[in-house]
Parts: structure tokens; sequence; C-alpha cells
């Protein structure tokens, strides 16, 4: 081999190294999917709310590069059940990306037999460490659970059958305004979810014997603010 061809080989072999170091450097590592025990994830979870609500969040874990790496397998940290409202979506509200949140979305974050395996998957299979049942300001499902104790409604049966099941969070005080008895509904509601899954046997075991986190929290519409009941 004379200099000339060695020099461009010593190139060629330089770009390429220089093309696999950056493919393999931006490539999760092991060290991605190491477990995240629950204080660790209500971290992750007030940082990325923080982002968000100043205005700065970087969108993570969303390049080709991660979603590859998700292609066989997942490992959420946190199990989000919060409300189907549009105006309320956890990934951006905690400015998480692919992967990193396992979400249950239903009209007024209730608790049915669905939702507590889809909890009881990501618990028992992902090894998903930290459960948050999250409600929020001007709900409408716990709004219309409100309203139904004020005045008969005609609903669907579903409709009548989701309401029913907040219907135990909503209690009227003396001298209480609507507005003021949505409010409280809507944190009581969460309370009563909370409750609910901790009631499953299954997941009672995994709150007693694998250090897992069930908590309430509370997303503020106006503020952007998720406030944790932990
Ligand atoms: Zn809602």
């Amino acid at each position: 081999m004379n200099l000339t061809t060695l020099v461009k080989c010593l190139a060629v072999c330089g770009i390429l190294s220089t093309l696999c170091f950056t493919t393999i450097s931006s490539i999760p590592t092991e060290r991605s999917w190491e477990a995240v025990d629950s204080d660790s994830a209500i971290k992750r979870l007030a940082e990325g709310n923080a982002r968000f609500v100043e205005g700065e969040s970087i969108h993570p874990h969303e390049a080709f590069a991660w979603r590859s790496n998700l292609e066989n397998e997942q490992h959420p940290w946190a199990v989000l059940l919060s409300c189907s409202d549009s105006r309320v979506p956890p990934e951006l509200i905690f400015d998480q990306g692919f992967g990193d949140l396992f979400v249950i979305r239903v009209a007024g974050n209730i608790v049915d037999t669905d939702v507590i395996a889809s909890i009881e998957y990501a618990v028992d299979y992902l090894d998903t460490k930290l459960v948050v049942v999250m409600g929020h300001t001007h709900c409408g499902a716990v709004t219309a659970a409100v309203d139904s104790e004020l005045h008969e409604a005609h609903e669907p049966a579903e409709i009548t059958s989701l309401v029913h099941r907040i219907q135990p969070a909503v209690a009227f005080i003396d001298g209480e305004n609507r507005e003021e008895t949505i409010k409280r509904s809507v944190s009581n509601n969460v309370e009563l979810s909370v409750s609910r899954l901790k009631e499953v046997g299954d997941l009672e075991r995994a709150l007693e014997q694998r250090s897992v986190k069930i908590i309430g929290a509370m997303y503020d519409m106006h503020t952007g603010v998720v406030s944790f009941d932990d």
C-alpha cells in the first residue's frame, strides 16, 4: 500500500468512526432502562411540569434513534390515569416523550375493570413503580356528576354509568355555590380513584411488597401547574 492509498484509507476510517460514534452515542444505553423508583419518578414528573409551566419544554425522547430502541420493548417509569379531556395531555404537561409514561385516559379519570387491568399490566409486567391519578380543574365529567344531582338528566346508559362512578365523590355543603362544589368534587374524585386502586388485591400487594406508590395529583388548567398529593 502506497502512502496516498494509506492516507485515503485512514480518512475513510475516520469518517466511518465519526459516523458510528455519532449514531451509537445518540442511542440510549443500558443505563436508560434502569428501574426508576417511585420517588425519582415523582421528581421527574415535577421537573418536567416545571419546564412546561416556564415555557421551556425540551420535548425529550422523540428522535428516530430513541423510538427505534422502543420497537421491541418499553420501560415506562410512571403510570398516568388521567381524564380524556383534550386540554389535559400528560406527555405535554410533564414534558415527556415516547416510552416514558404509560397513560390511561378516560373521562373523569374513573376506575373500572379495564382501567385496573391496564394499570396492573404496567405494574406487573413493565415493573413501573409509580401510579398517578390526575384530576384537573373544569372537569366536564365531574361537572356532569354534580349537575346530575341537581336536576334530572337524560343521558345514554353508558354516560349515565360513568357519571354514577363519579357520584360518590360529589357532596354538597350548605352555603357552597356550584363552582365550589365542582372544584371540591374534582379533588374528591381523585381520592376516590386512588382508594379504589389501593383496594385491588394485586395492586395492594405491589404497594406492600414491591415499593409501588399510588398517588393523586391535580392539574390546574389556568397555571399549568400539577400539584401532587404525596
Ligand atoms: Zn375531565
